[in-house]
């Protein structure tokens, strides 16, 4: 599955998670909301017994809330790196809400494929060694 956000992404990877949670709560466009749980919406259940139609469709409507909310926020890039660093060492049913315009279920997306990332550059290393 390709990418999508990584153009997003690279324009903040190389920021410490420090400067990203700095940048974050200083101008994050949720900081202070009067109204926080509207980052919180009901997930659509995995295991609803209704068809992947009926699941794919319910969270394409999470993902186009997602883009309403953090659209316009001029830190949004910040925020998904941020969460991404903060959510790998995270229990997969601890990823809620949105986050950087995302739904949890494409962070751990991105999340699978760092890990993935990381695996095969650690292998490649490792036969670079034993050569
Ligand atoms: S991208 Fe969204 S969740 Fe992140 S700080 Fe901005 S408004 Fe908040």
């Amino acid at each position: 599955m390709p990418n999508i956000f990584a153009p997003l992404l690279t324009s903040v990877c190389a920021q410490t998670t420090r400067d990203l949670h700095r940048r974050v709560i200083v101008d994050g466009l949720c900081v202070g909301t009067d109204e926080p749980d509207a980052w919180f919406p009901r997930e659509p259940p995995e295991f609803t017994g209704g068809s992947p139609e009926a699941l794919a469709e319910k969270r394409a409507a999470y993902e186009a809330v997602a883009l309403d909310l953090c659209g316009p926020c001029p830190v949004r890039a910040e925020c998904l790196e941020l969460a991404l660093r903060e959510e790998i060492v995270l229990p997969r049913t601890w990823v809620h809400g949105i986050r950087g315009g995302t739904a949890p279920w494409q962070r751990l997306n991105l999340i699978r494929q760092r890990q993935r990332a990381a695996q095969r550059e650690a292998a490649g290393a490792g036969r670079a060694v034993s050569a």
